[in-house]
């Protein structure tokens, strides 16, 4: 495990973005740190997360002294942040003197680093785009939720820092807000950053709100798309999500609802439409309601479907069913997220569909393919 190193400080973009508002001060960042007792870089169970993102000691036997591990998970949270709080800090400081010793530019601007949205598709490692590796390879340091698989981790530059900011359900870290403002300070720095996102960031992944707050602050981003799970995973599978003939058209859907938000199930009435395919993101824990209410809309019962929990990775499960029998099947594979649903007549083109109906809900493992 290497790290503790400097990071990188190669800064080779001749044309970086103005930065037009006033720069955050320097005091307030990384604030939240300190002062809270909730990290957003953490998970409750993180020695291993570390052990991946070397931010810590080199094997579990051997960690510092300074730094006992706490008996109880209560107190994980303030170790993370005593962790890591030191190396942020030092690598802010770091950067922070680079550019000051680069001085100003012409027109007296200072230098703010790039920001980049990057997608990493949905778990395979050779469905990242060039542009992707590139970026991901030239990081000094890299933000990355839960998505975002260690195959692809594992191409990052080894002079990069590696920071989880995942969301776990049921487990909410800390807030949006707060990755808003560590992509704010170390572009402040002149770092180049990078925001990893599973599949699309612009899909489901929250990317617009991140480009949007740094947009206010003066800072430029750029997305470098990435294959979302309803592509990789069709593809995976042998379903074209559109066949001429069977659906002219493909809806993406969540079946998550913001809190307080409407029910995002009350699309289900229009999305009854057996000439169209549907892929349900996020949705396992409200399926059985939605397929319900698009039986009783009026898709047949027996529309097939298919459910992909870590769809294109090695631990990929398939399950296969008509949807009238979709939910038990999900409920008898013990499927967990992430999972993404697809619904339509489309998926009986899949050469794994199972041939007799009687046939129709069929568990497959990675292996079997
Ligand atoms: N931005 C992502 C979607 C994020 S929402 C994208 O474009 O793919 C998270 C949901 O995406 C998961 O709950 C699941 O429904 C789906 N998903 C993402 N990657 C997946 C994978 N490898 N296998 C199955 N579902 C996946």
């Amino acid at each position: 495990m290497a790290l503790l190193k400097p990071p990188s400080l190669s800064f080779p973009q001749p044309h970086l973005p103005k930065l037009t508002s006033p720069p955050l001060n320097s005091s307030s960042c990384l604030h939240f740190i300190t002062s809270s007792s909730h990290s957003p870089f953490t998970e409750k169970h993180s020695t291993i997360r570390y052990q991946r993102d070397s931010w810590a000691f080199k094997n579990q036997l051997d960690p510092p002294s300074s730094f006992p591990v706490p008996p109880d998970s209560s107190s994980i949270r303030d170790y993370d942040i005593a962790l890591q709080l030191p190396e942020l800090k030092k690598m802010l400081q770091v950067l922070r003197e680079k550019r000051e010793s680069n001085g100003v530019g012409e027109r007296g601007e200072r230098k703010v680093g790039d920001v980049y949205l990057v997608g990493t598709g949905p778990g395979d490692p050779e469905l990242l785009t060039m542009k992707a590796m590139r970026v991901i390879q030239s990081a000094d340091l890299l933000l990355y939720d839960r998505l975002v698989s260690n195959d692809v981790l594992d191409l990052v530059g080894k002079n990069a820092r590696l920071l989880y900011v995942g969301k776990t359900a049921g487990y909410h870290s800390r807030t949006q807000e707060e990755i808003h403002e560590l992509l704010l300070c170390f572009a402040e720095a002149g770092a180049t950053v990078v925001r990893l996102k599973g599949g699309d960031p612009l899909v489901f992944g929250r990317g617009g709100e991140e480009m949007d707050f740094l947009q206010q602050q003066g800072i430029q981003v750029k997305v470098i798309p990435g294959i979302t799970a309803a592509s990789g995973i069709a593809a995976e599978l042998g379903i074209p999500l559109t066949h001429r003939g069977v659906a002219n058209s493909v809806r993406f859907l969540t079946g998550h609802s913001q809190k307080g938000g409407t029910d995002p199930l009350f699309v289900a009435e229009n999305a009854a439409d057996p000439d169209s395919t549907l892929v349900v993101y996020m949705g396992l824990s409200t399926l059985p309601s939605l397929v319900m209410k698009l039986m009783h809309h009026g898709l047949p019962h027996n529309t097939p479907a298919a459910a992909v929990e870590r769809g294109t990775t090695p631990q990929q499960r398939i399950v296969f069913a008509e949807i009238k029998d979709l939910a038990n099947s999900i409920a008898s594979a013990q499927l967990i997220s992430p999972t993404l649903i697809i619904i339509g007549k489309v998926v009986a083109l899949s050469p794994l569909w199972p041939n007799s109906s009687k046939d129709a809900s069929t568990l497959v493992e990675a292996g079997q393919i």
